[in-house]
């Protein structure tokens, strides 16, 4: 059974890199060879995989489980989504789905930081914790999940309400994080809710050469200044360039839309806003404010075209004991963490809209934040380095 940890190593570089070669891109994401991916991996660790299919059968959630010797607690969930983001494949230097190792210890692929490498460190913990002889008291599901880059609707959204998911029992769960260039590995405990505002402008149309009264026009200038001005208020919040990210709201106007000719008044002029509402803000208290700037522009109609939910957190305090176990495992390896409201959005708001804890985390510290960037890449030596720590954080979550 002795394999060195060269050997080890070598199998986890050698199983990261398979699976950044399959081309699980969007659209139209293939995860057939993700499933089989996962199969081999959990047939050499002498694991168990189940299969559902919550939304359509071409869109699997795979789950390997490892039973715990008290099956009746509730499980440790350590999940990863199998599907990437597109590329532009000129602007890489090296081939997006190639997972070329360079002679300065970087494998490129796309999928490298978000989130492939996460999955295999899962795996790869348990693989040589098993090799160890560790038997865990709780049970420990790695699942691996379709389209969380296109919103999870058919990935985690439906697979959290399925049977299957009640049966795993989940305490607690982990999910992605980011890159981090310092020293720190940053940690997710919620996020924003994402919403989509449309404000219809009406106004007076006509000739274009005509000075009528309230045209539409006049009617954004007013809720793109106010749009603008609240965006500068909460940007002026930031103090912190990662840290703060979470805690502000951010508008940005992303559409403008109306008019048929140069020379025809329109209307009716749209405004599209994408907003993230941070969990520190009262939602109905900014409904209210947008209603507000409507009313003063004037015939100006405010459409809520995506009403983001309101996330809720996962508490980082004395108060939680998976918080507490997966922080010392990290501080006794000396890591640093920088704990964050993620600024954009991640599967695991499914999992917390239950109240089950959850939190994101990926080991890549000293690494450039490049995901869903050109040459996005890993540190082999970090991903090494995730698996140890990935060890630690299984002993410590499986004990709570
Ligand atoms: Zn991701």
């Amino acid at each position: 059974m002795a394999r060195s940890e060269a050997d080890l190593d070598e199998q986890a570089v050698n199983a990261l890199r398979d699976y950044l070669r399959i081309p699980s891109v969007h659209p139209n994401v293939d995860y057939g060879p993700c499933e089989q991916w996962v199969r081999a991996q959990a047939a050499s660790i002498g694991l168990p995989v189940r299969v559902a299919r919550p939304a359509a059968p071409h869109k699997p959630v795979v789950i390997v489980t490892w039973a715990g010797a008290r099956p009746g607690l509730p499980a440790v969930l350590l999940n990863s989504h199998m599907d990437v983001v597109p590329v532009y494949q000129e602007k890489w230097t090296h081939p997006p789905f190639g997972a070329e190792r360079t002679e300065d210890g970087k494998i490129y692929a796309r999928g490298s930081q978000d989130m492939k490498s996460n999955a295999v460190q899962y795996l790869e913990a348990v693989r040589r914790l098993r090799l160890k002889g560790f038997q865990p008291q709780r049970t420990v599901h790695i699942t691996f999940v379709p389209d969380e880059e296109i919103g999870g609707v058919d990935g985690m959204a439906a697979f959290v309400k399925t049977e299957t998911f009640a049966e795993l029992n989940v305490g607690f769960a982990m999910d992605e994080g980011m890159a981090w260039p310092g020293d720190e590995i940053v940690i997710f405990n919620g996020e924003r809710s994402n919403w989509k505002l449309e404000f219809i402008c009406r106004g007076n149309p006509g000739h274009g050469s005509m000075l009528m009264d309230n045209p539409a026009a006049q009617r954004v200038r007013v809720i793109l200044d106010r749009l603008l001005d609240y965006r500068e208020s909460e940007k002026a919040r930031i103090k912190h360039p990662l840290m703060d990210q979470g805690k502000v709201t951010c508008v940005n106007v992303t559409m403008l839309q109306g008019g048929v000719q140069n020379n025809v008044v329109p209307p009716e002029i749209t405004i599209v806003a994408d907003v993230r509402i941070s969990p520190e803000k009262d939602h109905d208290e900014f409904v209210k404010m947008v209603q507000g700037w409507c009313d003063e522009a004037g015939d100006t109609e405010l459409r809520i075209v995506q009403r983001g939910e309101v996330e809720g957190v996962t508490e980082l305090n004395q108060s939680n004991k998976w918080w507490l176990a997966l922080k010392s495992a990290l501080e006794n390896a000396n890591e640093k963490i920088i704990p964050i409201i993620c600024p954009g959005a991640t599967d695991a708001r499914f999992i917390r809209r239950l109240k089950i804890p959850a939190i994101g985390m990926c080991v890549l510290n000293n690494t450039p934040i490049l995901l869903h960037d050109h040459d996005e890449f890993i540190y082999e030596k970090v991903f090494l380095k995730g698996i140890s720590l990935f060890e630690e954080i299984i002993r410590n979550l499986t004990a709570v």
